[in-house]
């Protein structure tokens, strides 16, 4: 489909451009065709630039006897794509502004020798990418793949006699993937108290509300607290609801719906507690549906899922590696249990996903950052299938991953699959993680792809969630230690 670089997307899609017209024997006609022909066949928007930071700047180089020459994706300030004026079409632009969006060519990534027999394997556009990103399989279509090759490289028999020299169906769905669960601009900031440490969003009676609730402090038997805000139109945390003063150590929180009717759920690790309530058609916490549950110590995962149109809950100990499958009854309270295991001791994080109408669990071990120090692993990744009676299935997929990874959550954007991922602050003071926010491919069989992005933000964010409001997507970080929450556009602009 498409090879990329990581990161270095141009953010919300947009793409501002200026053009030196002089240079080009027509004008420039064929320049603005190849912009022309990117904007009106993939989600990316190229703007005539009205004084934005990066941008690029397409001037003609008649030092260049054919094609052009770009960098690869978004680098900070203008950036230059030199284009031949004695090129005879548009097609060799187009593939400038490939690059310059980010695409690498399609024979530089690392499953290439399957496709094309590389003559000049030093030649500068034949090496390995190790890093670039492949999105779906190899095209020899693509607009980043000459479509006879060339003097450095042939096609294998069944590759390459394509007639395509523009956006190839490959090129535009590739495009669209990369760019629709990207991160955008930041658009909201907010710097509250400290201690937040659960939050997620919901709708009642087709409103948005968020939910923030802090555990509080062990030395005060009535500190945690409770806020319930409405979300604003342009994803924006809007006006107070409500504010509840709640005991101490409430740590786990999440909405869900049975039969249409809202719920929420809370747990108390410590203490073993569990309360199920209502919630009101103005989105604040209504009344428990169930007198408290009592004895639930331990448990440190919980949350909802439906397969096959039944409710379940999920429960893990990371203590011990007790996991609980149960159901759930009609009226929201937890039901008879369907299954327990008993796994390793150690899995942090636990989500249910969707895929293609499959459903599967992650499961993460936050592994220890000492022995990640020395010996670069420590955190473990495992993916099964969930069967149809909702319990846990075999295991696709196992990943050995670096130490920290907190916070995971699965995302969908104009129907494409993501993973994001948090990593919390290193434990030892002078040492960091070398990055701490990823973005990854979902694959059609559930399976997680390579990294999209990666980013080296300052750390110590705590809590991450992926919402929708007015049809574009969010994603709010909240960073339990300083009160400083931020919220990031995903996708394209408008
Ligand atoms: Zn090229």
């Amino acid at each position: 489909m498409a090879f990329f670089i990581r990161s270095h997307r141009w953010l919300g899609g947009i793409v501002p451009y200026e053009i030196k017209l002089s240079g080009f024997p027509d004008g420039g006609t064929m320049v603005q065709d190849a912009i022309n022909h990117w904007t009106s066949n993939t989600i990316l928007k190229f703007r005539p630039r009205a004084g934005e930071h990066d941008y690029v700047r397409i001037v003609a180089d008649s030092s260049i006897k054919q094609g052009g020459n770009s960098p690869v994706g978004r680098r900070g300030g203008g950036q230059w794509v030199k284009i031949s004026p004695f090129n005879d079409d548009k097609w060799p632009t187009v593939h400038e502004l490939g690059h310059a969006i980010g695409m690498h060519h399609e024979r530089q990534r690392p499953d290439r020798n399957d496709f094309v027999i590389v003559t000049k394997p030093k030649d500068k556009d034949n090496v390995l990418l190790p890093d670039g990103i492949p999105v779906g399989p190899f095209d020899s279509d693509s607009t980043m793949s000459p479509t006879t090759g060339d003097d450095k490289f042939s096609y294998k028999p069944g590759f390459g006699n394509s007639t395509l020299h523009g956006l190839s169906p490959g090129d535009v769905k590739g495009v669209a993937y990369v760019y629709h669960g990207s991160l955008g601009r930041k658009v909201h900031e907010y710097h509250w108290t400290k201690g937040w440490t659960t939050a997620f969003h919901y709708v009642v009676n087709g409103k948005d509300f968020m939910f923030f609730l802090k555990v509080g402090n062990p030395h005060d038997k009535y500190s945690g607290a409770v806020d319930i805000h409405e979300v604003n139109l342009d994803g924006g945390v809007g006006a107070k609801v409500i504010h509840y003063d709640w005991t101490f150590g409430w740590t786990t929180g999440f909405y869900y719906e049975v039969n249409g009717k809202p719920f929420m759920f809370f747990l108390k690790s410590l203490e073993g507690a569990v309360d199920i309530h209502h919630v009101n058609p103005d989105g604040t916490v209504g009344e428990p549906v169930t007198p408290r549950y009592e004895g639930w110590f331990g448990w440190t995962t919980a949350f909802h899922y439906v397969v096959n149109d039944k409710h379940f809950m999920f429960f893990l100990k990371a203590g011990d590696g007790a996991v609980d499958i149960r159901h759930v009854n009609s009226d929201g309270t937890v039901g008879a249990l369907v299954k327990h295991y008993d796994w390793s001791p150690g899995w942090t994080t636990a989500f249910h996903y969707a895929v293609n109408g499959k459903h599967y669990m992650f499961f993460l071990k936050v592994g220890n950052p000492v022995v990640d120090f020395f010996k670069q692993t420590g955190g473990v990744v495992h993916i099964h299938e969930i069967k149809s009676d909702g319990t846990v299935g075999d295991k696709i997929e196992e990943h050995m991953w670096r130490s920290g990874w907190t916070t995971g959550l699965f995302y969908q954007v104009a129907g494409n699959p993501y993973m994001f991922f948090v990593r919390a602050r290193y434990p030892f003071p002078f040492f960091r993680y070398d990055h701490n926010i990823a973005v990854t491919q979902v694959l059609g069989d559930g399976k997680i792809g390579p990294d999209l992005e990666r980013y080296d933000w300052s750390d110590g964010w705590t809590t991450a969630f992926h919402y929708e409001v007015n049809s574009k997507h969010y994603i709010l970080f909240l960073m339990r230690d300083s009160g400083l929450v931020r919220i990031y556009r995903v996708g394209v602009d408008p």
